[in-house]
């Protein structure tokens, strides 16, 4: 196969499947790469430093945006979140497809920086079903669940922006479609 590197841009509001899907697509396919973000939110339980973000504090993060590290960074429920440039700038160049997992204002940074990026917006099938999951995830207090919710209602308003939508109901049927759309991409750029 001869795909060069191109972005995949996962995006959703929190709690609606993202991670899942991710992890499923690096577990299925040797030529994606993960764009590792830096956070300055505390680290959960299980989570792994350098493979689901890199955890820095805030003066270190502000240190980074003044170097202009971030290709996009934002505030996310209070917390401030960033993707490298030189990880995706590195991931094109070793011609992998690099797959970023970002909230929505990100999302539609990066857009404007890679305007061939494919772009996914998952969306929860209601927010009755969103506040379900969040509750049994269980990693958020009351309070950050609430931020959540009323953010997700934000983000849903922008799906239109975004080149793929894919509703997360059963989540087997949601993999399914996210490897087809792989594929279709991969296949326009043969
Ligand atoms: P969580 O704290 O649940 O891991 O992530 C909260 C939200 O921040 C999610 O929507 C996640 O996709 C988003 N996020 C993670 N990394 C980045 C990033 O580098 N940039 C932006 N804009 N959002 C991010």
């Amino acid at each position: 196969m001869s795909n060069s590197g191109f972005l995949i841009v996962i995006t959703a509001p929190s709690g609606s499947g993202k991670t899942t899907i991710y992890r499923h697509i690096l577990e299925k396919y040797t030529d994606f790469e993960y764009s590792v973000s830096y956070t300055t939110r505390r680290q959960r339980k299980d989570e792994i430093e350098g493979v689901d973000y890199f955890y820095i504090n805030r003066k270190e993060f502000e240190r980074m945006i003044e170097r202009g590290e971030f290709i996009e960074w934002a505030i996310v429920h209070g917390e401030l979140y960033g993707t490298e440039n030189k990880q995706i700038v590195d991931c094109l160049k070793r011609n992998k497809i690099c797959i970023l997992s970002i909230d929505v204002q990100g999302a539609i940074r990066v857009m404007k920086e890679y305007p061939d990026a494919v772009t996914i917006f998952i969306e929860p099938p209601s927010l009755e079903e969103l506040e379900k999951r969040l509750r049994k995830r269980g990693t958020e207090s009351e309070e950050e669940m609430k931020i959540r919710l009323m953010n997700a209602q934000n983000e849903l308003e922008y799906k239109s922006h975004f080149k793929y939508i894919v509703v997360n109901d059963i989540v087997e049927d949601t993999l399914k479609d996210v490897e087809n759309i792989i594929a279709r991409e991969k296949e326009l750029r043969r």
